[in-house]
């Protein structure tokens, strides 16, 4: 390629709204332009990012015996109603009418559409197992879009799904995958790490996050530096064996409070202040015994926005943390319940924990019966809130593997790939069966298996950048050499020069880009290095006259003069 061909457009600001660095270096190199809220255009120079990835991606799936096909962005409503999505999903998931007034999706994941392929297509034991994937826009209506393509809207994912007869087919077919994706990133040549996610009902190893390593990551991971013990946050607070506490006491009593309605719906849960932005919702959860400690859940609230949005949740017995161990483990109680309600995860929460005080104590909630509140609902004394907000983010550094087996550290990571064993989530709503041996219908074993293509560029400059800009791994880079020939419209030798070693690399297979726009030195080296092109040779009169172009690789802090001959080799 040579520059005057191409396009390039380097800032030397970046926007107001890019808060981390690989944001700011993306739009400065000119990478990507946003159009709206978490949704972007990829420029040239990023697109061709974006397609090394997928490559990558496209090459791994295919020699892991993965078969590529698209299935559409746009998607009739009728299949998310049959799984329950259409209600369940949240105000992630975009929803549009056509001109009939009938419902549809933007797709934010694909289980629903490959499953009705599946069901129609997949009739007998000898079709499977297959795995069938797709590299295709994503829409998710994201609370919080940030962070460039990192938390998108609109984004790039490939998303596998692969059909089983039986558990240890589908077990067979998740460990293929996750070993994939273990040659996928080792290819991107990024630091990565996967960890064991919590997978809710099928639990076990069902569920792994693979993460790149990167301080701005959103998410913690827990891993064991003397074994292979690794999971993220959520999955290793899941994990430790349940501690024997004692029950707090409780000094609470049922009280009438005529006109207050049960407390299913947590719009009529009594509110108590908390700090002049925060507040508690305190709630029983479902029916108690008399007398007894209650289900609770502990509603952190910043403001009336999210009050809102909280009084659209019925049902509080859905949310995450209602695991009867998880709330023991957490509470000492064996009877209580600790829910961030409306929060959407525990890192979540635990921004929320700084500025939660404790006032826990004696406190009122609803009941949940009609006219009832409860009084003297006393946490604080015997378990004070920060201890409990402590114990989300509660694994510490030092603490001891859960295998047994050394101590536990944590780093941050970025999630850009996730595989999960779905068993027969899907295909028992969506009555997605093969016949087998006996001609007996079954139900499909599924798995699902998502990587992050346009995360991912966000997520490598995350992790590889310095003052002077991006620094790409080779198999990732918009270019893998980049020529900057000094006076290419002066000077003959220097052109000539130029030119036969352009030809030369191309003729390789090396990616490589000629600088030929006529711009000063320092501009062009600024532009290389902040656009983050691993190998740079220059070309000038001066070392041409000794026979030497100049290399220098991205992360070098000097140029090294090397032999016209000798730079081919030098650089493969
Ligand atoms: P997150 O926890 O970051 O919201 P997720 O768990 O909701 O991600 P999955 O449903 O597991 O995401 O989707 C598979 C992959 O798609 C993720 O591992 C991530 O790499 C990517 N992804 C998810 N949401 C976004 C987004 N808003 N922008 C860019 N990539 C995303
Ligand atoms: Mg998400
Ligand atoms: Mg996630
Ligand atoms: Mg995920």
């Amino acid at each position: 390629m040579r520059a005057s061909h191409f396009f390039i457009s380097t800032l030397k600001e970046a926007p107001a709204d890019a808060e981390i660095i690989s944001h700011k270096l993306m739009v400065r190199a000119g990478m990507i332009r946003r159009l709206g809220s978490g949704i972007y255009a990829y420029m040239p120079m990023g697109l061709r990012v974006i397609q090394k990835i997928e490559n990558i991606i496209r090459e791994e799936m295919n020699k892991a015996g993965a078969i590529e096909l698209l299935m559409p962005i746009v998607q009739p409503a009728e299949l998310w109603q049959e799984t329950g999505r259409w209600q369940k999903y949240g105000p992630e998931l975009l929803r549009i009418k056509d001109r009939h007034d009938r419902d549809f999706i933007i797709q934010p994941t694909s289980e629903e559409v490959i499953t009705d392929i599946a069901r129609n297509v997949i009739k007998s034991y000898r079709q499977l197992p297959v795995n069938f994937y797709h590299i295709q826009t994503k829409f998710r209506d994201e609370r919080r879009p940030r962070f460039g393509l990192m938390r998108g809207r609109e984004f790039t994912m490939k998303d596998a799904y692969s059909f089983d007869r039986d558990v240890e087919g589908l077990k067979k077919s998740y460990q293929i995958m996750f070993n994939a994706y273990v040659n996928i990133f080792n290819r991107f040549g990024l630091k990565f790490r996967p960890v064991a996610a919590d997978n809710g009902a099928i639990g076990g190893s069902g569920s792994h996050e693979f993460h790149v390593i990167a301080e701005t990551g959103e998410d913690a991971l827990v891993y064991s530096r003397e074994s292979d013990y690794a999971a993220n946050m959520e999955a290793a607070i899941a994990l430790p064996p349940v501690q024997e506490r004692a029950a707090p006491a409780h000094t609470m009593q049922k009280v009438p409070t005529p006109g207050q309605k049960a407390c299913e719906d947590v719009t009529t849960f009594l509110k108590q202040p908390l700090s002049q932005s925060l507040k508690v919702i305190a709630a029983i959860r479902t029916e108690i015994p008399e007398g007894q400690p209650g289900h609770f859940a502990v509603i952190l609230l910043r403001g009336d926005h999210e009050l809102n949005e909280i009084k659209t949740q019925k049902n509080i017995g859905e949310f995450r943390f209602a695991s009867e161990s998880e709330i023991i483990h957490h509470l000492g109680c064996p009877s209580g319940y600790l829910g961030p309600v409306g929060l959407q995860n525990r890192q979540d929460l635990a921004l929320y924990a700084d500025h939660a005080v404790t006032v826990m104590s004696d406190f009122i909630c609803g009941a949940n019966e009609k006219d009832m509140h409860f009084t003297g609902v006393n946490w604080e004394r015997d378990v004070p809130l920060p201890s409990i907000i402590a114990d989300f983010r509660n694994v510490v550094e030092g603490d001891p593997s859960p295998d047994g087996k050394g101590t536990l550290a944590i780093q941050r990571g970025i999630e850009v790939g996730h595989v999960f064993q779905l068993g027969t989530r899907y295909s028992e709503d969506m009555n997605a069966t093969y016949l087998d041996e006996n001609g007996k219908p079954q139900l499909m074993q599924m798995g699902c298996y998502g990587i992050g293509v346009t995360r991912i560029v966000g997520a490598a400059i995350e992790q590889n950048n310095d003052e002077r800009g991006i620094i790409w791994p080779l198999s990732i880079a918009p270019f893998e050499v980049v020529l900057c020939p000094l006076g290419y419209d002066r000077s003959e030798t220097v052109r000539s020069t130029a030119d036969s070693l352009y030809g030369e690399l191309k003729k390789l297979g090396i990616d490589v880009i000629m600088d030929d726009r006529g711009e000063r030195p320092g501009v062009m080296f600024s532009d290389w290095e902040l656009i983050g092109i691993p190998h740079r040779i220059v070309i000038g009169e001066r070392g041409l006259k000794e026979g030497k172009l100049e290399y220098q690789g991205r992360r070098d802090r000097e140029a090294t003069a090397v032999a016209i001959k000798e730079m081919v080799p030098f650089i493969r």
